[in-house]
């Protein structure tokens, strides 16, 4: 029988056309379900759930949906020629040897795999923020601005991709420094530690980031006074939920999209409103997107998540460390040796079909997890009318797709179509009303 310990010793595998062959299935696939999602956007008729939709909301938003879907498989496209050249050039190796170069040239750093690991993370994640630029651009200035949703200047557009890009180094020099300590120290990829490890490590993401990373982004400043703020606090009573703090975060600087967040222990946390989702929703309607966010909170969403994504972590890493004993693996890519981390990212080209069947299931599984917040909302929190037509008006403002093919959405969304989920929530209320008249 061929077991996984054996399959991944097999020293004379041709690693590098397996990494091309699984990148063009991946982008074949892609495009399947492009051609799927235009198809539906192309003939959409179903007007069920939108029958107070005028005509001329109704084709902004699918000609939105059509503008977006076409940027973004030319974005595909594009990292499909930037990952197959990167494959067939070597040129992880290439970046490799520069940041050896730059180790030794600054002497005052210690002259380790560690060091010259950051310095390639950094050289990489610096070029692949140049390559974005472009794109992005057209994203922001072209598209968005065509509809209307583009409210950042080029300036406040640079500076905020510079603040991600380097919030993303800071993320992962800790990882690479926490890594390659711990390999270090157990010499050998230590499964189990590393697995409890990223769990602690987004729990405190988790955690920390509306306090500490969303002031990098916006403005926030506390919820006035009035109705919404009693209505929030007598919710969060009712719940047993104690609130650290409620701001109102100046996202409309930067786009017209509404967002709510809550964030902390499912008894004691921090909600942050965006000023857009108190300019289009109602008192009512605001009360019912918090329940929403709530929700995540008090059914252990979180920690569901991230046991999740530190389970899956763990598969991962089970399969790297049989994947990066073998040699052949790091010669073919141009590396005359082995190094932990590199040896991890050129696994990633090898795990194109295993990433694939746990993203879709991460998915399947967050949509799930928003069908059960909205639940959570309409029904245990009795918002009812309210979270019908907060949830219609937050995806009329931001022009969702009203539909969308179910095997595309899976794929790239984390949340369920705007169809779909009004008519949960519909399906759960007159369920819930014929229960309670029996
Ligand atoms: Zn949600």
């Amino acid at each position: 029988m061929l077991s996984v310990p054996n399959f991944f010793n097999f020293s004379n595998l041709n690693w590098k056309s397996s990494a091309t062959g699984f990148r063009l299935g991946k982008f074949i696939f892609e495009s399947y379900l492009y051609a799927r999602q235009y198809r539906v956007l192309k003939g959409l008729t179903n007007w069920g759930s939108y029958q107070d939709l005028d005509h001329e909301y109704f084709g902004n938003s699918q000609k939105y949906s059509q503008a977006k879907l076409k940027y973004n498989y030319v974005k595909d496209i594009f990292d499909l020629i930037k990952d197959l050249f990167v494959i067939k050039f070597n040129v992880y190796a290439f970046i490799w040897k520069i940041s050896g170069r730059v180790l030794k040239a600054s002497s005052f750093l210690p002259q380790s795999e560690l060091f010259q690991t950051l310095i390639f993370s950094a050289i990489a994640r610096l070029l692949l923020f140049v390559y974005n630029l472009p794109l992005g651009y057209y994203f922001n200035f072209v598209l968005e601005e065509k509809f209307n949703f583009n409210r950042s200047t080029i300036k406040s557009w640079l500076f905020s991709d510079l603040a991600g890009c380097l919030v993303q180094l800071i993320i992962d020099s800790t990882t690479i420094s926490l890594f390659l300590k711990t390999v270090n120290y157990f010499g050998k990829i230590p499964i189990l530690q590393s697995t409890m490890l990223t769990a602690a490590i987004f729990f405190t993401i988790f955690t920390i980031y509306p306090t500490f990373i969303l002031p990098l982004f916006f403005k926030a400043s506390p919820l006035p006074d009035g109705e919404l703020r009693t209505r929030i606090e007598k919710l969060a009573v009712e719940k047993a939920f104690q609130i650290k703090r409620i701001s109102v975060l100046d996202a409309s600087t930067y786009s017209s999209h509404s967002n709510a967040m809550v964030s902390g222990f499912p008894w004691r946390g921090e909600i942050a409103l965006s000023d857009t989702l108190l300019e289009d929703l109602s008192t009512d309607e605001v009360v019912s997107v918090v329940a929403h966010e709530l929700g995540h909170l008090k059914l252990f969403h979180i920690l569901k998540q991230i046991t999740f994504i530190s389970s899956s972590v763990g598969l991962n890493l089970f399969l790297l460390s049989k994947a990066i004993q073998n040699k052949s693996l790091y010669e073919q890519f141009g590396f005359s040796e082995k190094f932990v981390v590199i040896g991890f990212l050129l696994f990633q080209n090898i795990a194109i079909p295993l990433n694939l069947i746990v993203h879709l299931f991460d998915h399947y599984y967050k949509q799930k997890l928003e069908y059960e917040a909205d639940y959570y909302s309409a029904i245990d929190c009795g918002l009812k009318e309210a979270t019908l037509t907060g949830l219609s008006k937050i995806f009329k403002n931001n022009l969702n797709s009203l539909d969308s093919d179910w095997l595309f959405n899976l794929y790239h969304r984390t949340h369920p179509s705007s169809t779909d989920r009004l008519e949960a929530v519909r399906k759960a209320i007159s369920k819930y009303t014929l229960d309670s008249t029996r």
